[in-house]
């Protein structure tokens, strides 16, 4: 019973790990607004509500005028989640609506369009509302949770199954772990009928609705496989007047598929993100927002962390994390110089590249290009070691250019905290 108990809250704290780290880095996985998931699972034959989403709030009663159910359902569209018991900047309550009088389906959207939805997965500010789904509305006798994820320790798919669906896994987790069942599916093997079934019945679903709720479950295994999905979460997997039904769905890809699924890739909706960070993924540059004013320009994750490091240990803070990768030309550095300095609260900038696969040369002219296109305001520091190192610091030296040129990481790092407290040349 311990063990068990002990296996299920592990489960679910690396569920939670999971999302945690996929909020923290977003750039590692596409995160999908339910109307676009709906969209994949509805397209793959997965039972979802009849919707229709709109930007604005005209024209709405003829967009919804074939809907075969006069009750609607009126959400919020954000990446994020608990939007039901959320609330808006402007004191409007609910970021999920249910509503018969068709008439006045407009004014709900009207007062979440533009405005902030602040819920539980939310920044405190809230993040704005640019479009809105308007479905049929169900009658739901029973919300379960299903979630198909990608599990390090299995090595492979797993499924998170609870029939408490409706709230937050984490919650069912604390108070009630044996209302969660994860299975572990083989790649070869795929999510076999029998496993469906053995789900569906733990999600406790009536014995007359197990075969749907079963031939839904293999369905989104397959939206999962398909479609390079890191995570599929349905809450809540409902029984409704209308069978078996994904109410709500979160889906993230994986980025290092945009190659195979350009279509969902083509369709990404960033208004939510770092306009920063969008700006650098055009140039394939990995650029993560921080608070601090030191600009960080690194090559690979693992040089950036220590970066990170090193500058806080002389006590400075990180402004940013720009990782530039191992194949960098010449114009990713330029760009990568003027999405920094963009920043007004960068108040200096190290450069820290040591050059295996990159040519510490690319890294010199690519920077010197960069302060005499961007005429840089800022500090720099420049600490560059490994391939053709002579020739780069000798390139930065005969520039002419105010470029602080640093021995080692430590150096770099005392040098750009020292630069912070001395005006800008
Ligand atoms: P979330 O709060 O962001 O997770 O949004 P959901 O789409 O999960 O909706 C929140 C809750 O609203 C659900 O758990 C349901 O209880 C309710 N809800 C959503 N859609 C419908 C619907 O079509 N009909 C009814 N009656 N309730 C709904
Ligand atoms: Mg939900």
């Amino acid at each position: 019973m311990w063990k068990n108990t002990i296996k299920t809250l592990g489960l679910s704290s690396r569920l939670y790990r999971h999302q945690k780290k996929q909020l923290e880095i977003s750039k590692r996985f596409l995160n999908l607004l339910e109307y676009q998931g709906k969209d994949i699972l509805d397209k793959s034959g997965v039972a979802v509500q009849k919707f229709v989403v709109v930007d604005d709030a005209s024209q709405i009663l003829s967009k919804v005028s074939n809907f075969q159910v006069k009750e609607y359902v009126i959400k919020a569209q954000v990446h994020a989640g608990g939007r039901g018991k959320g609330h808006f900047d402007t004191g409007f309550k609910g970021g999920v609506h249910v509503l018969k009088d068709g008439k006045k389906v407009p004014d709900i959207v009207a007062a979440m369009l533009g405005n902030k939805l602040i819920t539980k997965q939310t920044p405190a500010g809230g993040v704005p509302v640019n479009s809105v789904m308007i479905a049929e509305s169900v009658d739901i006798f029973e919300e379960k949770y299903l979630c198909f994820l990608l599990d390090r320790s299995s090595s492979g798919p797993i499924c998170i199954a609870s029939p408490a669906g409706g709230v937050d896994i984490e919650q069912v987790a604390e108070s009630n772990p044996e209302k969660i069942k994860t299975v572990s599916i083989d790649v070869v093997e795929g999510l076999t009928l029998s496993s469906a079934v053995d789900i569906a019945r733990f999600l406790e679903f009536d014995p007359k609705s197990v075969d749907q709720a079963a031939s839904e479950i293999k369905k989104l295994y397959d939206v999962f496989m398909k479609n390079d999905v890191t995570q599929l979460e349905i809450n809540p997997f409902a029984n409704t007047n209308r069978g078996v039904l994904c109410v709500d769905a979160k889906v993230q890809i994986d980025d290092n598929a945009n190659f195979r699924q350009k279509a969902i890739f083509d369709d990404e909706s960033t208004a939510e993100s770092d306009p920063r960070e969008v700006e650098a993924a055009k140039y394939n540059l990995n650029y993560i927002q921080m608070n601090g004013n030191i600009g960080c320009l690194v090559n690979g994750a693992g040089l950036a962390m220590a970066t990170m490091d090193i500058i806080k240990l002389y006590g400075g803070e990180p402004a940013n994390f720009l990782d530039v990768g191992g194949g960098v030309q010449e114009n990713q550095v330029t760009e990568a110089f003027r999405i920094i300095s963009s920043d007004p609260s960068v108040k200096a900038i190290l450069v820290n590249v040591f050059g295996g696969i990159v040519n510490c040369a690319t890294i010199a002219s690519g920077v010197i290009a960069a302060v005499k296109n961007t005429g840089l305001t800022v500090p720099l520091v420049v600490r560059l070691e490994g391939t053709n190192v002579q020739n780069a610091k000798k390139m930065l030296a005969e520039s002419g250019l105010k470029i602080l040129s640093a021995e080692d990481l430590d150096d770099a790092a005392r040098k750009a905290v020292r630069c912070l407290s001395v005006p800008p040349p």
